[in-house]
Protein backbone atom coordinates (compact mmCIF):
# COMPACT_ATOMS: atom_id res chain seq x y z
CA UNK A 1 0.00 0.00 0.00
CA UNK A 2 1.25 3.31 -0.60
CA UNK A 3 2.49 5.34 1.54
CA UNK A 4 0.08 8.49 2.18
CA UNK A 5 1.54 12.11 2.66
CA UNK A 6 0.63 12.17 6.55
CA UNK A 7 2.33 8.96 7.37
CA UNK A 8 5.16 9.63 4.82
CA UNK A 9 5.75 13.38 7.14
CA UNK A 10 5.04 11.13 10.32
CA UNK A 11 7.70 8.66 10.05
CA UNK A 12 10.15 10.07 8.69
CA UNK A 13 10.40 14.22 9.54
CA UNK A 14 8.43 14.20 12.90
CA UNK A 15 11.06 14.90 15.51
CA UNK A 16 14.42 14.89 13.63
CA UNK A 17 17.51 16.66 14.44
CA UNK A 18 18.20 18.10 17.73
CA UNK A 19 15.60 18.77 20.24
CA UNK A 20 15.78 22.37 21.31
CA UNK A 21 14.67 24.00 23.97
CA UNK A 22 13.79 27.51 22.06
CA UNK A 23 11.72 25.69 19.98
CA UNK A 24 8.42 25.90 20.87
CA UNK A 25 6.53 24.27 17.95
CA UNK A 26 7.42 21.75 14.89
CA UNK A 27 6.25 19.66 12.66
CA UNK A 28 2.49 19.13 12.34
CA UNK A 29 0.71 22.45 12.61
CA UNK A 30 0.27 24.78 9.62
CA UNK A 31 3.66 26.54 11.23
CA UNK A 32 6.86 26.43 13.44
CA UNK A 33 7.21 28.56 16.47
CA UNK A 34 10.77 29.36 17.46
CA UNK A 35 12.12 31.70 20.25
CA UNK A 36 15.76 32.85 18.75
CA UNK A 37 18.03 33.60 21.66
CA UNK A 38 18.16 37.52 22.36
CA UNK A 39 20.67 39.92 21.59
CA UNK A 40 20.80 37.83 17.77
CA UNK A 41 20.35 38.99 14.60
CA UNK A 42 18.75 35.64 12.08
CA UNK A 43 20.92 34.38 9.74
CA UNK A 44 19.07 32.06 6.56
CA UNK A 45 20.62 30.48 3.39
CA UNK A 46 18.19 28.50 1.41
CA UNK A 47 19.95 25.47 -1.02
CA UNK A 48 18.01 23.61 -3.77
CA UNK A 49 19.97 20.17 -4.76
CA UNK A 50 18.25 18.63 -7.89
CA UNK A 51 19.24 15.06 -8.62
CA UNK A 52 21.32 15.16 -12.09
CA UNK A 53 22.79 18.33 -11.27
CA UNK A 54 24.05 18.48 -7.70
CA UNK A 55 24.51 15.16 -7.40
CA UNK A 56 24.36 11.61 -9.95
CA UNK A 57 20.79 10.48 -10.17
CA UNK A 58 21.29 6.83 -8.31
CA UNK A 59 23.13 8.48 -4.94
CA UNK A 60 21.98 6.74 -2.18
CA UNK A 61 19.57 8.87 0.06
CA UNK A 62 21.65 9.19 2.82
CA UNK A 63 24.15 11.20 0.90
CA UNK A 64 21.62 13.50 -0.61
CA UNK A 65 20.16 14.00 2.71
CA UNK A 66 23.90 14.46 4.32
CA UNK A 67 24.25 17.07 1.49
CA UNK A 68 21.25 18.67 1.43
CA UNK A 69 21.48 20.10 5.22
CA UNK A 70 25.85 20.57 4.91
CA UNK A 71 25.68 23.08 1.71
CA UNK A 72 23.39 25.10 4.07
CA UNK A 73 25.52 24.27 6.98
CA UNK A 74 28.51 26.09 4.92
CA UNK A 75 26.61 28.85 4.03
CA UNK A 76 25.62 30.04 7.50
CA UNK A 77 29.56 28.49 8.41
CA UNK A 78 30.83 31.49 5.91
CA UNK A 79 28.69 33.96 8.37
CA UNK A 80 30.02 33.18 11.36
CA UNK A 81 26.79 32.28 12.10
CA UNK A 82 25.87 29.08 14.91
CA UNK A 83 23.20 26.76 13.11
CA UNK A 84 19.56 26.10 14.82
CA UNK A 85 16.48 25.41 13.09
CA UNK A 86 15.72 23.81 9.54
CA UNK A 87 12.57 23.74 6.85
CA UNK A 88 12.78 20.89 4.45
CA UNK A 89 11.07 21.04 1.08
CA UNK A 90 11.43 17.81 -0.66
CA UNK A 91 10.01 16.76 -4.01
CA UNK A 92 9.66 13.08 -4.78
CA UNK A 93 8.86 10.94 -7.62
CA UNK A 94 7.56 8.40 -5.50
CA UNK A 95 7.43 7.29 -1.76
CA UNK A 96 10.16 4.72 -1.84
CA UNK A 97 10.42 4.08 1.61
CA UNK A 98 13.90 2.40 1.44
CA UNK A 99 15.21 5.46 0.03
CA UNK A 100 13.15 8.05 2.45
CA UNK A 101 14.76 5.84 5.36
CA UNK A 102 18.10 6.10 4.04
CA UNK A 103 17.64 9.94 2.99
CA UNK A 104 15.78 11.17 7.03
CA UNK A 105 18.87 9.42 8.69
CA UNK A 106 21.43 11.20 6.79
CA UNK A 107 20.01 14.61 7.37
CA UNK A 108 19.37 13.63 10.88
CA UNK A 109 22.67 12.70 11.62
CA UNK A 110 24.23 15.45 10.77
CA UNK A 111 21.74 17.83 12.36
CA UNK A 112 21.69 15.99 15.58
CA UNK A 113 25.71 16.44 15.19
CA UNK A 114 25.83 20.21 14.79
CA UNK A 115 22.63 21.29 16.84
CA UNK A 116 19.97 21.74 13.88
CA UNK A 117 16.41 20.98 15.08
CA UNK A 118 13.78 20.20 11.78
CA UNK A 119 10.91 22.21 12.39
CA UNK A 120 9.01 21.63 9.32
CA UNK A 121 8.95 21.54 5.53
CA UNK A 122 7.02 20.32 2.50
CA UNK A 123 6.49 17.30 0.44
CA UNK A 124 5.27 16.76 -2.90
CA UNK A 125 5.53 14.84 -5.76
CA UNK A 126 8.08 15.46 -8.96
CA UNK A 127 11.87 15.44 -10.12
CA UNK A 128 13.85 14.74 -6.79
CA UNK A 129 14.58 17.49 -5.77
CA UNK A 130 15.33 18.92 -2.09
CA UNK A 131 15.52 22.59 -0.82
CA UNK A 132 16.20 23.34 2.30
CA UNK A 133 15.90 26.64 4.68
CA UNK A 134 18.10 26.55 7.02
CA UNK A 135 18.25 29.39 9.90
CA UNK A 136 20.78 30.35 12.72
CA UNK A 137 22.11 33.23 15.35
CA UNK A 138 24.80 35.94 15.34
CA UNK A 139 24.95 38.21 18.13
CA UNK A 140 23.81 41.24 16.97
CA UNK A 141 26.49 42.73 14.36
CA UNK A 142 28.94 39.94 14.60
CA UNK A 143 28.28 38.19 11.19
CA UNK A 144 31.04 38.09 8.67
CA UNK A 145 30.53 39.24 5.16
CA UNK A 146 31.88 38.77 1.65
CA UNK A 147 32.90 42.21 1.97
CA UNK A 148 35.19 43.94 4.26
CA UNK A 149 38.75 42.51 2.90
CA UNK A 150 41.36 45.27 2.97
CA UNK A 151 44.79 45.50 0.76
CA UNK A 152 47.21 44.39 2.72
CA UNK A 153 44.91 41.24 4.75
CA UNK A 154 46.29 37.71 4.45
CA UNK A 155 44.08 35.22 2.82
CA UNK A 156 43.26 32.14 3.95
CA UNK A 157 41.29 28.87 3.67
CA UNK A 158 40.61 25.63 5.83
CA UNK A 159 41.26 22.07 5.48
CA UNK A 160 42.46 20.66 1.62
CA UNK A 161 40.96 22.02 -2.34
CA UNK A 162 40.10 19.75 -5.08
CA UNK A 163 39.15 16.65 -3.22
CA UNK A 164 35.00 16.76 -4.24
CA UNK A 165 35.86 17.43 -7.44
CA UNK A 166 38.39 14.14 -7.69
CA UNK A 167 35.69 12.41 -5.88
CA UNK A 168 32.90 13.45 -8.68
CA UNK A 169 35.65 12.53 -11.35
CA UNK A 170 35.96 9.24 -9.69
CA UNK A 171 31.94 8.60 -9.50
CA UNK A 172 31.79 9.76 -13.19
CA UNK A 173 34.08 7.63 -14.16
CA UNK A 174 36.81 10.08 -15.65
CA UNK A 175 39.66 9.19 -12.62
CA UNK A 176 41.07 6.31 -11.55
CA UNK A 177 42.21 6.04 -7.33
CA UNK A 178 42.19 3.09 -5.22
CA UNK A 179 42.24 1.50 -2.12
CA UNK A 180 42.47 4.41 0.56
CA UNK A 181 42.54 7.73 -1.67
CA UNK A 182 39.62 6.70 -3.15
CA UNK A 183 37.61 6.58 -0.43
CA UNK A 184 38.74 9.91 0.79
CA UNK A 185 38.27 11.26 -2.02
CA UNK A 186 34.50 9.91 -2.59
CA UNK A 187 34.17 10.59 0.86
CA UNK A 188 34.92 14.28 0.15
CA UNK A 189 32.31 14.69 -2.23
CA UNK A 190 29.63 12.31 -0.87
CA UNK A 191 30.08 13.36 2.76
CA UNK A 192 30.76 17.26 3.17
CA UNK A 193 31.80 18.14 6.68
CA UNK A 194 30.57 22.23 7.11
CA UNK A 195 33.23 23.81 9.32
CA UNK A 196 30.97 25.35 11.62
CA UNK A 197 33.30 25.61 14.21
CA UNK A 198 35.59 27.55 12.43
CA UNK A 199 33.13 30.06 11.16
CA UNK A 200 31.79 30.82 15.19
CA UNK A 201 35.61 30.97 15.97
CA UNK A 202 36.55 34.07 12.85
CA UNK A 203 33.52 36.13 14.21
CA UNK A 204 35.62 39.37 15.61
CA UNK A 205 38.96 38.25 13.44
CA UNK A 206 38.36 37.57 10.03
CA UNK A 207 37.32 40.83 8.08
CA UNK A 208 35.50 38.98 5.15
CA UNK A 209 34.62 35.19 4.73
CA UNK A 210 33.20 32.75 1.97
CA UNK A 211 32.16 29.78 1.96
CA UNK A 212 34.40 27.75 -1.27
CA UNK A 213 31.44 25.99 -3.44
CA UNK A 214 31.78 26.93 -6.92
CA UNK A 215 36.10 26.80 -6.74
CA UNK A 216 38.52 28.63 -4.97
CA UNK A 217 39.05 30.58 -8.24
CA UNK A 218 35.46 31.59 -8.67
CA UNK A 219 35.24 32.21 -4.99
CA UNK A 220 38.05 33.86 -4.44
CA UNK A 221 36.93 36.37 -7.33
CA UNK A 222 33.26 36.75 -5.45
CA UNK A 223 35.45 37.76 -2.06
CA UNK A 224 37.62 40.46 -3.50
CA UNK A 225 34.87 41.46 -6.01
CA UNK A 226 32.56 41.98 -2.85
CA UNK A 227 35.29 44.09 -1.06
CA UNK A 228 36.35 45.97 -4.47
CA UNK A 229 39.39 44.70 -4.08
CA UNK A 230 41.94 42.29 -5.74
CA UNK A 231 44.53 39.47 -4.60
CA UNK A 232 47.77 38.22 -5.02
CA UNK A 233 48.42 34.29 -4.32
CA UNK A 234 50.89 31.60 -4.92
CA UNK A 235 50.00 28.41 -6.42
CA UNK A 236 52.26 26.58 -4.78
CA UNK A 237 50.67 27.43 -1.16
CA UNK A 238 47.61 25.28 -2.17
CA UNK A 239 46.44 23.15 0.53
CA UNK A 240 46.20 19.66 -2.04
CA UNK A 241 45.77 16.47 -0.13
CA UNK A 242 48.17 13.98 -1.03
CA UNK A 243 45.08 11.50 -1.87
CA UNK A 244 44.58 14.02 -4.80
CA UNK A 245 47.92 14.23 -6.04
CA UNK A 246 48.43 10.25 -5.76
CA UNK A 247 44.97 9.90 -8.09
CA UNK A 248 45.19 12.69 -10.35
CA UNK A 249 48.89 13.88 -10.22
CA UNK A 250 49.93 17.37 -9.62
CA UNK A 251 49.28 19.12 -12.27
CA UNK A 252 45.68 17.89 -12.67
CA UNK A 253 45.31 18.38 -8.77
CA UNK A 254 46.47 21.87 -8.55
CA UNK A 255 43.26 22.27 -11.59
CA UNK A 256 41.05 20.57 -9.09
CA UNK A 257 42.40 22.86 -6.46
CA UNK A 258 42.01 25.88 -8.06
CA UNK A 259 38.96 24.90 -10.31
CA UNK A 260 36.66 22.43 -9.05
CA UNK A 261 33.58 22.86 -6.40
CA UNK A 262 31.98 21.22 -3.37
CA UNK A 263 34.88 21.58 -1.27
CA UNK A 264 32.63 23.67 1.25
CA UNK A 265 36.42 24.90 2.96
CA UNK A 266 36.05 28.71 4.09
CA UNK A 267 37.98 31.00 2.56
CA UNK A 268 38.85 34.33 4.35
CA UNK A 269 41.20 37.32 4.95
CA UNK A 270 42.17 38.72 8.46
CA UNK A 271 45.32 41.49 8.73
CA UNK A 272 48.47 39.99 9.16
CA UNK A 273 48.29 41.34 13.27
CA UNK A 274 45.66 38.22 13.40
CA UNK A 275 47.75 35.50 12.12
CA UNK A 276 48.97 34.50 15.62
CA UNK A 277 45.92 34.30 16.72
CA UNK A 278 44.67 32.46 13.58
CA UNK A 279 47.38 30.13 13.93
CA UNK A 280 46.78 29.30 17.28
CA UNK A 281 43.22 27.92 16.72
CA UNK A 282 41.83 25.03 17.38
CA UNK A 283 40.59 24.41 14.11
CA UNK A 284 40.00 20.70 12.99
CA UNK A 285 40.43 21.75 9.57
CA UNK A 286 44.48 23.06 9.08
CA UNK A 287 44.82 26.79 7.68
CA UNK A 288 46.87 27.76 4.99
CA UNK A 289 48.07 31.21 3.97
CA UNK A 290 47.69 31.71 -0.06
CA UNK A 291 48.94 35.01 -0.52
CA UNK A 292 47.43 38.74 0.36
CA UNK A 293 44.62 41.18 -0.73
CA UNK A 294 46.05 44.12 -3.01
CA UNK A 295 43.73 47.34 -3.75
CA UNK A 296 44.11 46.91 -7.34
CA UNK A 297 41.19 44.92 -8.70
CA UNK A 298 41.56 41.08 -10.06
CA UNK A 299 42.89 38.28 -8.85
CA UNK A 300 46.60 37.16 -9.52
CA UNK A 301 47.80 33.74 -9.24
CA UNK A 302 51.81 33.02 -8.98
CA UNK A 303 53.21 30.12 -9.75
CA UNK A 304 53.10 27.39 -11.95
CA UNK A 305 50.98 28.39 -15.27
CA UNK A 306 47.76 28.06 -14.28
CA UNK A 307 45.65 31.09 -15.87
CA UNK A 308 46.24 29.36 -19.18
CA UNK A 309 44.53 25.84 -17.90
CA UNK A 310 41.96 27.82 -16.03
CA UNK A 311 40.85 29.50 -19.52
CA UNK A 312 40.39 25.91 -20.41
CA UNK A 313 38.58 24.35 -17.63
CA UNK A 314 39.62 21.60 -15.54
CA UNK A 315 37.88 18.76 -16.88
CA UNK A 316 40.82 17.78 -18.77
CA UNK A 317 43.31 15.66 -16.26
CA UNK A 318 42.30 12.65 -18.13
CA UNK A 319 45.15 12.45 -20.29
P1 LIG B 1 -0.08 22.34 4.96
O1 LIG B 1 -0.70 21.80 3.71
O2 LIG B 1 -1.06 22.84 5.97
O3 LIG B 1 1.05 23.25 4.72
P2 LIG B 1 1.54 20.04 5.11
O4 LIG B 1 0.81 18.75 4.92
O5 LIG B 1 2.32 20.59 3.99
O6 LIG B 1 0.49 21.07 5.69
O7 LIG B 1 2.50 19.91 6.36
C1 LIG B 1 2.03 19.39 7.58
C2 LIG B 1 3.12 19.55 8.61
O8 LIG B 1 4.22 18.73 8.24
C3 LIG B 1 3.65 20.98 8.73
O9 LIG B 1 4.00 21.20 10.07
C4 LIG B 1 4.89 20.94 7.88
O10 LIG B 1 5.84 21.88 8.34
C5 LIG B 1 5.38 19.51 8.06
N1 LIG B 1 6.11 18.97 6.90
C6 LIG B 1 5.63 18.71 5.67
N2 LIG B 1 6.60 18.17 4.88
C7 LIG B 1 7.71 18.11 5.63
C8 LIG B 1 9.03 17.68 5.40
N3 LIG B 1 9.43 17.17 4.23
N4 LIG B 1 9.91 17.77 6.43
C9 LIG B 1 9.54 18.29 7.61
N5 LIG B 1 8.32 18.69 7.90
C10 LIG B 1 7.40 18.62 6.93
MG1 LIG C 1 -1.32 24.21 6.73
Amino acid sequence: MPLGEFELIERFFANRGATRGDVRLAVGDDAAIIAPPAGTELVLALDTIVSGVHFPPDTSGRFVGHRALAVNLSDLAAMGATPAWALLGLTLPAADENWLGDFAAGLDGLAKRFGVALVGGDTTRGPLAVSLTLAGWVPTGQALRRAGARAGDEVWISGTVGDAGGGLAILQGRLDADGAAREQLLQRFLLPEPRTSLGQALRGVATACIDVSDGLAADLGRLCAAGGVGAVLETGRLPLSAALVAAAGADAALRLGLAAGDDYELLFTAPPAARRLIEALDSVPRLSRLGAISATPGVQWQGATVERDLAHGFDHFRN
